[in-house]
């Protein structure tokens, strides 16, 4: 299997990026029945190349440009590998030591490399914030939000013991911006608690003085403001919310700021990439995804929270099966999440920045921001296009001049070739072409191979419309 995986990473880029079949395409190919005597492995291995490889989307592949990256690495493959092998479950600290109290060793070293405050650390003990990794970005949406709906029910009980939960539960309000990914839109809708989507600015950034006009308004109607989701890269143009504005008016209203960085997060270990943090020690919670932009492997996405008793007292049941003798004295990491069982996830991310180091993880970093400016370059000397945000980190979103319905062919046909892999995304009315840079080890002649099959298609499709 390891040499599997080594031939297939090394010559990915002899397969096509997206697959060329239709909906359906597996049920003929397999038996209907589940085989009754086990089968070799190299049977099995053989289905694998040409049953199930013709219809995988290869994430890694160097024409890979859709949604954001898929981390990769061999350290995160292998701490994955051993993590399958040891295959603990741990979900109080008693139920496999190591596998707790690593996550929160490198929670902390993570939390340092991103330049968030001390006081979302767990070390020193004294300490009342943490780390844990969660399944994805949009549990840590979900978590904070239940978490902050559970804290300001509890407030307002104090103030008004004699008002039913499900009175209160029905006037608290929980805000975003339009940019915000859907996540929030179903954390809300989960929790069953409003949700006012708030307009951005030209920047599509959330600014803090249409948060406070609106929180404003919405006191004087009798509503509870009790969650802020902003977003640190958002999913259509990596866009940053202005949480320095925004921090205030957070703790004028008393209410719980949680900052998304699912992708943009991974950036701050950068310094110089740190603009987009100012205020972030107003911030309830935070979380980025590894996953996404630091070489490890799905699932990994971080969360940070200032105060973790805030998170656990909206999650916690203690059956006696669970307990242990060493509760008060360490982490139980099934009160900081959903679900009970936990893989040992905190190996990759250890390996991963043990193998690289901080320096190697940066250089990675600035290289995909470098080869975006390289590609956004090629697009301004194109007059056929234009840039339609401005570029951060490793997403470009263009489109050709013209109307969308011009820009959807455009993107459907470089699609349809299996040439190159893109998604678009909505940018106020207009329809855009995101182009994020995800390989790995993307160079140079990746990107001008990407530009000149954007451009081949653009110049076949303006003669096919002057026909
Ligand atoms: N938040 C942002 C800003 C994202 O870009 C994404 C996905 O791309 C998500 C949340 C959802 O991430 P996950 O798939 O980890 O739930």
């Amino acid at each position: 299997m390891v040499d599997y995986i080594a031939g297939y990473l090394d010559n990915i880029s002899d397969r096509r990026v997206t697959p060329n079949i239709e909906p359906g395409y597996l049920r003929p190919l397999l038996p209907e029945d589940p085989p009754l005597e086990g089968e070799s492995f190299n049977d099995i291995m053989a289905d694998v190349e040409s049953k199930i490889m013709p219809g995988v989307t290869h994430w890694q592949h160097p024409r890979f440009h859709a949604y954001f990256p898929s981390g990769n690495s061999y350290p995160s493959i292998l701490g994955d590998m051993l993590s399958d092998a040891i295959g603990c479950i741990g979900f109080s600290w008693a139920a496999s030591p190591a596998c707790t109290e690593l996550e929160t060793i490198v929670l902390d070293w993570l939390g340092k490399m991103v330049g968030l405050p001390e006081a979302f650390l767990a070390f020193p003990e004294t300490s009342k914030g943490g780390g844990v990794i969660q399944g994805s970005a949009s549990e840590c949406v979900f978590v904070s939000l239940l978490a902050a709906r559970a804290h300001k029910i509890r407030e307002l009980k104090i103030s008004h013991p004699e008002e039913d939960e499900g009175a209160l539960l029905s006037k608290l309000i929980a805000y975003c911006s339009k940019e915000a990914h859907s996540c929030v839109e179903k954390a809300a809708m989960m929790a069953f608690t409003k949700l006012r989507i708030l307009e951005p600015d030209e920047n599509h950034s959330l600014r803090g003085d249409v948060l406070a006009e609106q929180m404003a308004q919405d006191k004087e109607m009798g509503l509870i403001p009790f969650y802020v989701e902003t977003t640190l890269g958002t999913t259509s143009c990596c866009s940053f919310d202005n949480i320095k504005e925004i921090g205030p008016v957070c703790e004028k209203y008393d209410v719980w700021l949680h900052c998304d960085a699912a992708y943009g997060g991974n950036s701050f270990i950068c310094p110089e990439l740190r603009g987009p943090m100012a205020g972030i020690e107003y911030a309830s919670s935070f979380n980025f995804n590894p996953n996404k932009f630091m070489l490890t492997n799905f699932d990994c996405s971080l969360m940070w929270v200032r105060d973790r008793f805030r998170l656990t007292q909206a999650l916690v049941v203690d059956p006696l099966y669970l307990q242990h003798s060493y509760s008060e004295q360490s982490i139980d990491y099934r009160h900081w999440g959903i679900p009970l069982s936990r893989r040992f996830r905190a190996l990759k991310l250890w390996f991963v920045i043990r193998c690289y180091g901080v320096q190697g993880l940066q250089k990675y970093v600035r290289e995909h921001c470098r080869l975006a400016k390289l590609f956004e370059s090629l697009v301004l000397k194109d007059d056929r296009f234009e840039v339609c945000s401005p570029v951060h980190l490793g997403l470009v979103c263009f489109r050709l001049n013209g109307s969308n319905s011009v820009n959807q062919k455009l993107l459907s046909s470089i699609n349809a070739s299996g040439r190159l892999h893109m998604v678009p995304a909505s940018l106020g009315d207009k329809y855009v072409i995101r182009f994020c840079v995800c390989a790995q080890n993307a160079t140079d002649d990746d990107i001008e191979y990407a530009w000149n099959v954007i451009a081949e298609f653009a110049t076949d499709l303006k003669e096919l419309m002057a026909e």
